[in-house]
C-alpha cells in the first residue's frame, strides 16, 4: 500500500538518557507518533493526496481540513525530531551549517538563545524550529499544534531543527520546567543529521 509508516527510532529509547527519559520515548514513539501516522492514512484514504509525498500535502495543504492538519504535521514534524537526536551528540555544529548560523544570528549562543526563547514561549502546544531558504539563510520560528513551517501561511521554509515543546515530549521528567527540557535538548541534538538536512534544504 502507499500508505506511510511510523519509522523505526534511528536508536534505543534509552539511548538519550538521562536528557529524555526511555518511558517518554516509548510512549512519544509508540502512541502519539503512531497515532498520528494511522489517523493520516486514515484521511488521506480515498482523497487526490493518497500517494503524494508528505511535503507536498503539507506545502499544498487546505487548513481547514483539521485530520491531515493535525495528523499530516505531527507525522512530520516527529519524524524529524527523531532524525535530529541521537546518543554522544550535542555540542556544536560544524563546517557550512556552523557558518551559516554564524552569518544568520551572529553566534552559535545567539542562535541557540534565539531558539530557546521560542520554544519557552510558544505558549501551549507546539514546536521551535530552524529553517533554511534556498540560498542557505537561517531562520528561527514556531508554530502552533502540530502545524509546521511548510505549511501555508507559516514562513514556508524547509525545517532542519525542531523542537517538540507539548507537554507529552517532557512532563514524566520535567514536569513545569520546560526550559530544562529545552537546555536538555541541546545535549542530543545530533549535528551531522542536521548538517544533511540544511545541504538538502538549501537546495529546494
Ligand atoms: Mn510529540
Amino acid at each position: 500500500t502507499m500508505s506511510f509508516q511510523l519509522p523505526n527510532l534511528p536508536y534505543n529509547f534509552e539511548a538519550l538518557e538521562p536528557h529524555i527519559d526511555s518511558k517518554t520515548m516509548q510512549i512519544h514513539h509508540g502512541k502519539h507518533h503512531a497515532g498520528y501516522t494511522n489517523k493520516l492514512n486514515a484521511a488521506l484514504e480515498g482523497t487526490d493526496m493518497e500517494g503524494k509525498a508528505i511535503e507536498d500535502i503539507l506545502k499544498n495543504l487546505d487548513v481547514n481540513d483539521s485530520a491531515v492538519r493535525n495528523n499530516g504535521g505531527g507525522y512530520f514534524n516527529h519524524c524529524l525530531f527523531w532524525e535530529i537526536m541521537g546518543p554522544n551528540c550535542g555540542g556544536n555544529p560544524k563546517g557550512t551549517l556552523a557558518n551559516s548560523i554564524d552569518k544568520s544570528f551572529g553566534s552559535f549562543d545567539e542562535f541557540k538563545s534565539k531558539f530557546s526563547t521560542a520554544a519557552a514561549t510558544r505558549f501551549g502546544s507546539g514546536w521551535a524550529w530552524l529553517c533554511v531558504d534556498s540560498e542557505g539563510g537561517l531562520e528561527v520560528c514556531s508554530t502552533a499544534n502540530q502545524d509546521n513551517p511548510l505549511m501555508p501561511g507559516e514562513c514556508g521554509k524547509t525545517p532542519i531543527l525542531g523542537l517538540d515543546v507539548w507537554e507529552h515530549a517532557y512532563y514524566l521528567n520535567y514536569q513545569n520546567r520546560r526550559p530544562d527540557y529545552i537546555e536538555a535538548f541541546f545535549r542530543v541534538v545530533n549535528w551531522d543529521a542536521v548538517s544533511e538536512k540544511y545541504n538538502k534544504g538549501k537546495e529546494l
